[in-house]
């Protein structure tokens, strides 16, 4: 009990931390951020469009990180936003990026923990933690490209390729003959598996849809669905029921991102796993999926959720409860993260960001190879700085 006559201790706060010590192995010279704007060919349609959340999507906003260190080592890192976000994120992180001049690049964690307490007024979610994403990660490639090493094998691989399945050419604002082709293209092409959109505000159009495209797909590859969160709880519990008999490879985004509760229940009453994570912002966010058992495939996108220093730590927590894995988008960091994680993954291809980048990926047999080019394995096109519309660097 509280003893008001015995003097309090004053609670003393760890001094060690806040900078790198003696073992400080090279320094960060200078940090440039850019923003650029990724046109689309065609504008894309998914459940949030045909509910009336959201308009179709015509563009994607990217928050490159490029970083250059004393010792002559370089990394790049991004971000991205889909719709709203990109000014955002680029105002964020020109912000609080002069926070790793002089820093020791190495120190992956606590400059981790440094931007986000730059920042700390606006949150450890969101715009904020995805600002830092862009940093973190270049962070991570140079790590890796000083090793010498593929980021996957940095981390610690299980696997040098990873089952790939394809989403871009199944959302709705296709059409069934579309989606046709788009398969047999994918197909064609060595994916793994085939992802199309559901969540139609009439969910027999989804379920006419789903049975041309089974009939079509005939069982060559896994097949998964995606709501993207359109569903309330009914609708989710019927619908899955409806399609159980399809052993879809899972049910993705079947209820609001943020309702742990909603999937982990629908994960105990349906065969059909569940998928869910994309929108979610931080490892905090996910923590609460894995405690409530919310879902058999994990969803984190390391942009997202602030980089790989958190998309680790969602790692280590979902693989000791034997959760599987399917980053969200990003495969060009993603299948070094995939290839890194306990349990047999899938990656999803997105072809969008090819002319970002001068280096391909390469698909083969329903896989896709993890590079063995040291970092990430990417550097940006003339064409991504053609699309840049703001540059700002740091240090230097
Ligand atoms: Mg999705």
């Amino acid at each position: 009990m509280f003893n008001p006559d015995k003097r309090l201790i004053p609670a003393q706060p760890p001094k060690a931390g806040f900078a790198a010590g003696p073992s400080k192995l090279d320094a960060i010279r200078s940090v440039t951020l850019s923003l650029a704007y990724l046109p689309l060919a065609r504008p894309i349609s998914d459940a949030k469009v045909l509910t009336g959340r959201q308009k179709p999507l015509t563009q994607v906003a990217f928050l490159f990180c490029e970083i250059t260190t004393e010792a002559g080592h370089s990394g790049l890192g991004f971000s991205y936003s889909k719709r709203a976000g990109g000014p955002g994120l680029y105002a964020h992180a020109c912000e609080i990026a002069d926070n790793l001049i002089g820093e020791d690049p190495n120190d992956n964690a606590r400059l981790w923990d440094k931007l986000c307490w730059a920042g700390a007024s606006v949150g450890r979610s969101g715009i904020a933690t995805q600002a830092i994403a862009a940093m973190d990660i270049c962070l991570w490639d140079l790590k890796a490209k000083r090793a010498g090493l593929p980021l996957s094998k940095l981390l610690g691989a299980h696997r040098d390729s990873v089952a790939c399945y394809n989403t871009s050419g199944g959302f709705l604002s296709s059409s069934v003959e579309e989606i046709r082709d788009a398969i047999d293209h994918s197909l064609a092409s060595g994916i793994g598996g085939i992802k199309i959109k559901v969540g139609q505000p009439d969910p027999m159009v989804d379920i006419r849809r789903l049975d041309a495209i089974t009939t079509h797909l005939d069982g060559r590859v896994p097949l998964m669905v995606d709501a993207n969160q359109q569903w309330d709880r009914t609708t989710a519990l019927r619908f899955g029921r409806l399609v159980e008999p399809l052993n879809l490879e899972w049910i993705e985004e079947p209820l609001d991102a943020y309702d742990a509760e909603g999937h982990a229940a629908l994960a105990r009453e349906l065969a059909t796993p569940i998928a869910t994570g994309e929108m979610l912002a931080s490892a905090e966010e996910h923590m609460a999926l894995i405690r409530a058992d919310a879902v058999d495939f994990i969803q984190p996108d390391a942009p997202r959720v602030g980089g790989i220093t958190p998309f680790m730590r969602i790692c280590t927590q979902a693989e000791a409860k034997r959760m599987r894995l399917a980053p969200h988008f990003a495969m060009e960091i993603h299948v070094h993260l995939a290839a890194a994680y306990a349990h047999e993954p899938w990656v999803e291809h997105f072809d969008w960001l090819a002319p970002l980048f001068n280096e391909e990926l390469e698909i083969k047999d329903g896989r896709m190879i993890v590079p063995g080019r040291p970092g990430l394995g990417c550097s940006l096109t003339g064409q991504a700085r053609d699309w840049t519309v703001e540059t700002k660097s740091f240090g230097g």
